[in-house]
């Protein structure tokens, strides 16, 4: 395999890096000129190892722009009762501009009714029913994150996205619908692709955009993808890798890297894409709640 141009990467690391850096501007004028402090509580239940890791850094970087970071940690037995009552405080908490409860949560709690308490102008994960329903009729609510920042690289990257044809591998609620909805808003011709989808290779030969969000390593392969087309790879899994040594794992995407690479014009890559974005884009989201929440427009900052 001839090593992969860096022109083509598309580097989700340094960009999520700019956009922090957009993010901790925003904060310090927000404090400056209207005294306000963005403030995001983040929630979590149990002790899920990767969840905590996505906490740790979703805490850190929240502080390091300067807004108010709060973290409740609770228990795996807490009762859904409790988990509410816990929504309902920061709902009416003044301080706290954005609320995420980090998903999964354990098995006895019901994630959508916990989703659907947080009132929708705070939900700054964009899961809210409200956030959902404005999104698919063009109105201004909070938008996903990582189909968020997966826009934002795309524009980066190709600029007006009219006309192009974009598929996106995966319907789930998070990713794959409201990044085809995102698509649509920037007037691409979408195709939403699934486990029901047949002749699945050539949907996605067709697309100048491809977007995989489906959770299967390297499922989507390197000679489905057009000459020059732009792949954004969504998907985190981790694989055995005895070449790094016994017991050894690492990450990959949803796409064949290094063949998908030979053939796109540019490609994100796992890890470094899109993750990096996903927490930058949520930070984004937190100072638009909080300029929403107190009358400033965010595009004025
Ligand atoms: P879900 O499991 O909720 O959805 C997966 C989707 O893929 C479903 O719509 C499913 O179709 C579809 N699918 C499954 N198998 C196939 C197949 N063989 N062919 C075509 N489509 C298929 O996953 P998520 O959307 O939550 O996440 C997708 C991936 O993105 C995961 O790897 C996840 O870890 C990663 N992720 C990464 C984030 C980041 O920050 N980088 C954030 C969120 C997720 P059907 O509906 O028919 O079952």
């Amino acid at each position: 395999m001839t090593s992969i141009p860096q022109d083509k990467i598309i580097d989700g690391k340094a960009f999520a890096a700019k956009v922090r850096e957009g993010v901790a501007a925003d904060v310090t004028k927000l404090k400056a000129s209207h005294g306000l402090t963005p403030g995001l509580a983040v929630v979590i239940v149990g002790e899920d190892p990767a969840s905590q890791v996505y906490v740790r850094n979703k805490v850190k970087q929240t502080a390091e722009v300067g807004m108010l970071s709060v973290h409740h940690e609770l228990p795996a037995d807490t009762t859904q009762e409790a988990l509410v009552a816990k929504v309902r405080e920061l709902n009416a908490d003044p301080a706290i501009h954005g609320i995420l409860v980090q998903l999964p949560l354990p098995k006895h709690i019901d994630e959508a009714a916990v989703i659907e308490t947080i009132v929708p102008e705070k939900d700054v994960d964009g899961f809210h029913v409200v956030n959902s329903g404005l999104l698919a009729t063009g109105g201004k609510g909070m938008v996903p994150c990582t189909p968020l920042g997966c826009l934002m690289m795309l524009k980066d990257r190709l600029g007006d996205l009219s006309g192009k044809k974009a598929i996106v591998v995966g319907r789930s609620n998070i990713v794959g619908k409201p990044m085809a909805q995102l698509l649509l808003d920037a007037n691409c011709t979408v195709t939403i692709a699934h486990s029901r989808t047949a002749n699945l290779a050539d949907e996605v030969r067709a697309a100048d955009i491809v977007v995989a969000a489906v959770g299967r390593p390297e499922m989507v392969k390197g000679d489905w993808i057009k000459e020059g087309a732009t792949v954004i790879d969504v998907g985190i899994n981790r694989i055995d890798a005895p070449e790094l040594g016994e017991g050894k794992s690492r990450l990959v995407g949803d796409v064949e890297f290094a063949a998908a690479a030979d053939r796109a014009s540019a490609i994100t890559p796992v890890p470094g894409g899109v993750g990096p974005m996903t927490i930058a884009c949520l930070l984004k989201n937190t100072v638009t709640a909080a300029c929403r929440q107190n009358g400033i427009d965010p595009e004025s900052l």
